[in-house]
């Protein structure tokens, strides 16, 4: 039996996640939910999985999450993503909330000789050599979540380390494949956030149509593989998940229709691989492969620059996102700003070599706390 702790349990991964759980009643035991804010699907999780603890990070809703769990340990506020990851009980901490809050988390359990299972991609980009480190010292792999990573995880077990060239990362391209600036221009929210294929939380959903995801996913697998040599390729039908391309030239691709559940229930099992009722590809559709606009969709290319700048380089581009996302979302800027102002932030903020904790979260603030500001009072730019 795997104890396990869900951090954004009431999210896409999260209540994901739960399906898993749910197949295997008799391998998982769910000891701690998180939320932000959720209420009332962190009840009905907790009614049906009887955790240990639940725990609402947001101020105002642990208040009132108080009254509602009155026969169980609930944690709050700020640390509550922390206090969870501290505990001791847990086997596996799943970590699906979304941005870089998820950072400290991460750090505690490995610290704590827990293992960590990494949906939450922003951490690791942020954090990424204070991670990987804290992961060694006690000897822990991460296992990876997000698909693409999945896969390249699974596809190095076909050969080792030395003998692989490189990493190809598969993108679907987003909702927005194929159009110009001048399109891209006068793109809404709503339509950033329709996906063509996968069905996410908000925020990746937008940084699949910049192909920010994409950008974070390189670095992520610079620090989940220990290699620069990454590359990318549109894949518009999702079902090559990455693939990994050996000395020899031989390539070993990851395939089977989308589906989040497999990933998940993958890093779950690990190191073993459980039926699963998911539907299967069924040959029924051609595989087409293209190479990317980057003159249009600039940010993949900038992360390759970004690793090259080190230090806390990584935390300043998600942390650009990370606001221009949520000012986006909230009309304050229009969909083709977001790069731009992500590029000119990078090349302005000033570099730490080898950031603290303490210096990551303070370089965060400090990006997005202007960004927020700049933005939020110059109003609608529609
Ligand atoms: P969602 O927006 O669907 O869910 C986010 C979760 O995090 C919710 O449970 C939310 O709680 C919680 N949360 C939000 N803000 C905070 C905060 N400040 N403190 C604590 N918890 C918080 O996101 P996704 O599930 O789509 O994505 C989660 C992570 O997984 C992201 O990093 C994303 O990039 C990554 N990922 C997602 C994929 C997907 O298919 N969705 C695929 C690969 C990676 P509440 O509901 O109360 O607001
Ligand atoms: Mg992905």
């Amino acid at each position: 039996m795997k104890r396990i702790a869900v951090l954004g349990s009431s999210g896409s991964i999260g209540r994901q996640t739960l399906n898993v759980v749910r197949k295997y009643p008799d391998k998982f035991e769910v000891v701690a939910l998180c939320v932000n804010s959720n209420i009332e699907e962190l009840k009905k999780q907790s009614d049906e999985f009887r955790p240990k603890v639940v725990g609402v990070t947001d101020d105002s809703a642990f208040f009132e999450a108080k009254s509602v769990f009155k026969n169980i340990e609930t944690v709050g506020g700020k640390n509550a993503l922390c206090e969870i990851a501290a505990r001791k009980d847990i086997d596996i901490l799943v970590v699906a909330v979304v941005g870089m809050c998820g950072l400290r988390a991460v750090m505690t359990a490995l610290s704590n000789g827990t293992t960590v299972a990494l949906a939450n991609k922003e951490s690791l980009v942020a954090g990424g050599k204070l991670v990987v480190d804290a992961a060694k010292k006690v000897g822990k792999e991460l296992l990876p979540i997000d698909s693409e990573h999945s896969a390249i995880w699974q596809c190095l077990r076909a050969g080792n380390k030395r003998e692989l060239r490189r990493i190809i990362l598969t993108a679907s391209g987003g909702p927005f494949f194929g159009k110009k600036k001048e399109f891209l221009k006068k793109a809404t929210p709503q339509m950033a956030v329709s996906h063509p294929t996968w069905n996410m939380g908000q925020k990746i959903s937008v940084d699949s149509a910049t192909m920010m995801n994409k950008a974070l996913e390189i670095i992520e697998a610079r620090w989940l593989f220990d290699t620069y040599d990454i590359d990318y390729i549109i894949h518009r039908q999702s079902i090559i998940h990455s693939m990994v391309e050996f000395v020899d030239g031989s390539i070993i691709a990851q395939m089977a229709a989308p589906n989040m559940e497999l990933p998940i229930q993958a890093a779950l099992t690990y190191p073993d691989k459980m039926p699963s009722d998911a539907a299967r590809f069924e040959f029924d559709t051609a595989l087409t492969f293209s190479r990317p606009d980057e003159d249009t969709f600039i940010l993949p290319h900038l992360a390759k620059e970004v690793l090259k700048m080190g230090g806390n380089a990584p935390c300043i581009f998600n942390a650009a996102n990370e606001a221009c996302v949520q000012l986006f979302l909230n009309n304050k800027i229009a969909f083709t700003d977001i790069s731009i102002i992500i590029e000119k932030t990078l090349f302005a903020a000033d570099i730490i070599a080898e950031p603290s904790i303490d210096e990551i979260y303070d370089t965060f603030d400090e990006i997005y706390g202007k960004l927020m500001r700049d933005y939020n009072s110059k109003g609608s730019s529609y």
